[in-house]
Order: structure tokens, then C-alpha cells, then sequence
């Protein structure tokens, strides 16, 4: 019996085990209430007295050896699972993947910049909006067919909360609290109602910009929209504008620049005609500045407003405008090198 309990001893002290499985099955096999030791109690019963003090503390000895093992094998491989050990911790990490901007924020900001080198300061208000400074005080009377002209998402009734259809909503808070003169430039997300396709979203980004002061002239806005489109477009675009109709504005226009792609000559993009439709703008319509509280005999200004969604697919020959909404990595990471 000596001789078994020093084999095993020999036996266990040789042993190790790969995973916590292997480390459990050891345990079992000699630890458990029938396993080899326990067994080998049992037959401590029978040994002749003479020997019980010899084979007694061998027996002690093995339990000891097994259990010291499995304390020492699960220790290293809780170890080995932490990477203490075996883990090269002079490695390089692993590099952090850098996101790249939204190509809607690249242009915004572009066109932000310019406005700025021209004195233009940002400003920026709610996205719910009341209907005095969504509608109202810009000139739409109620049950005017010109609010027919942007279908809207109300959130109540009686009175009307919407989400606001423009920006003009915060020229209207700005006219209401600052200073004259005003020169700002208000980029924000606006809402309608429309349905989803290529070429129209729900929900789409606006930069507008006022200009409040006397003497504000038809030749400011035109030299404003010259100096923007060139910056934004290159130093060879022309710009025309075209008579159109606005509530808040009077007159109004709308702005074409030439096109990008084919300096108009006519191209898939332009339809042909050279021209491709910018933005819209005019000189601020009286009634607008007086419901605002501003003296019109004194103050003129010009207003203008464009999409983001329109200007960035043209710079990047974007086909389809619910890509900008899709978040695919695949198409935003293709921004990555413009800034
Ligand atoms: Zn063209």
C-alpha cells in the first residue's frame, strides 16, 4: 500500500492540465467522496496496527499533494486568462480607427466658413416650433395658400406646434431679441412632410442667412451669392438669378450656379441647360420686418436659403439623397480624406 500512495504521489506531482475541464476531472478522480484516496481510507481500516503511524501520514501526505495541485493549476490558468502570463506586454497596441466626418458636416462647414470670412455669426434655434415663428410673423397669414407650399409635421392643433419647416424660424427669434443690425447665419435640420425617394427626405439640412441694415440693396445680396458661389464652386462659376416667390422675401429669386461638371456646356446633371438651381433668396419683404417690430421705412435686409443635402451631392456626384441617412460605413468612410 506504501508503494501505491508513493506512485500516485509521483503520479500527481507530474500531472498539469490545460484547461479548468482537465483541472475538475483530477479533482474527481482523486478528491471525490469515491475517489482513489477516499477509497484508499477506507482500506487505511484494514492495515495491520504496526503500520498505521507510516501508511497514516503517506496517506495525509497524498491528500495534501493532490489538493496543493489543483490549487496551483487553477491558479495558472486564471492567471493564463487574465494575460499575465504568456502575454508580450511590450507589444504595440492595437491601433484606434478614426472616424471620418459626415459629408453633410464637411460641406455645412465649408459653407459656414465662407459666411464667416463675410461677418456672418452663427445662430441657432428650436426645432418645435409655434406657429407665430414658423409661419406668422414670416409673412403666411393663416389660411394663405403659401403654407400649402411646405407640408408640415404638427404636434398639436389649436394652437399649432410644428416642427419647424426652415430655419427662418430662428431669423424670427433673432430679429426678436438682437440688436440691429443683424447679420447671421442659421444652419439647422428642418421637417416635411413629403415622401422618401432619391431626391426628397422628411427630413433635410438648411444654412440660411440674414442681413438687417440701412441701405441693404439688391446689389449686396447679388455681390454676397457672387462671392459665395465662387468660393464654393471655384473661381470660374457664374451665377444668374431667376424671379420667384418667397412670402418672406420681396422680390425674390432663386440662384443657379453654372454647372460644376460641365461649365455649361450641358450635361447628364445640369439636364442639359448649363445651369444647375441653388438656392433661394431676396430682399426681406417690409411686411416681415414690421410684424418683427423693426422700422421698414429705415431697415432693409436680403435673405437666402439653401439645402445641404442638394449642394453636397452635387460636390460629390452623390446620386441618391437617403444615402446621407443610411449611416453605411462603406459609403461614409469614402469622406475620410476630406476635411
Ligand atoms: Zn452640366
Amino acid at each position: 500500500m506504501l508503494d501505491k500512495i508513493k506512485q500516485l504521489i509521483a503520479e500527481i506531482s507530474g500531472f498539469s492540465a490545460q484547461t479548468p475541464e482537465e483541472v475538475e476531472q483530477f479533482r474527481i478522480k482523486h478528491l471525490s467522496k469515491k475517489g482513489i484516496i477516499a477509497l484508499l481510507f477506507e482500506d487505511f481500516k484494514n492495515v495491520p496496527v504496526e503500520q498505521k503511524k507510516d501508511i497514516g501520514k503517506a496517506l495525509n501526505d497524498l491528500k495534501t499533494a493532490a489538493q496543493t495541485k489543483i490549487n496551483d493549476l487553477k491558479e495558472q490558468l486564471c492567471d493564463a486568462d487574465s494575460g499575465a502570463s504568456g502575454t508580450d506586454l511590450m507589444l504595440p497596441g492595437d491601433p484606434l480607427k478614426l472616424g471620418s466626418r459626415h459629408p453633410l458636416s464637411i460641406v455645412r462647414n465649408e459653407i459656414l466658413s465662407i459666411f464667416d470670412k463675410l461677418g456672418f455669426t452663427i445662430s441657432e434655434g428650436p426645432e418645435i416650433e409655434d406657429d407665430w415663428h414658423n409661419f406668422s410673423a414670416l409673412n403666411f397669414p393663416e389660411e394663405h395658400p403659401a403654407r400649402d407650399m411646405q407640408d408640415t409635421f404638427f404636434i398639436e392643433k389649436h394652437p399649432d406646434i410644428v416642427l419647424h419647416t426652415h430655419t427662418s424660424s430662428v431669423q424670427v427669434r433673432d430679429m426678436e431679441t438682437h440688436q440691429l443690425p443683424i447679420r447671421l447665419v442659421t444652419p439647422g435640420r428642418v421637417f416635411r412632410n413629403e415622401a422618401i425617394s432619391a431626391r426628397a427626405h422628411c427630413i433635410f439640412h438648411q444654412i440660411e442667412a440674414l442681413y438687417i441694415d440701412e441701405n441693404v440693396s439688391f446689389a449686396d445680396l447679388k455681390q454676397t451669392l457672387t462671392y459665395f458661389a465662387k468660393e464654393l464652386f471655384g473661381p470660374d462659376t457664374q451665377i444668374r438669378l431667376r424671379p420667384s416667390y418667397f412670402p418672406f422675401t420681396e422680390p425674390s429669386a432663386e440662384m443657379d450656379v453654372s454647372c460644376t461638371l460641365c461649365h455649361g456646356k450641358g450635361c447628364n446633371v445640369c439636364k442639359g441647360t448649363g445651369w444647375l438651381e441653388i438656392l433661394g433668396c431676396g430682399m426681406v419683404d417690409p411686411n416681415v420686418l414690421e410684424l418683427n417690430g423693426i422700422d421698414k421705412e429705415k431697415y432693409t435686409g436680403f435673405a437666402l436659403g439653401m439645402g445641404i443635402e442638394r449642394i453636397t451631392m452635387l460636390k460629390f456626384g452623390i446620386k441618391d439623397l437617403r444615402l446621407f441617412f443610411e449611416n453605411d460605413l462603406r459609403f461614409l468612410e469614402q469622406f475620410a480624406a476630406v476635411v
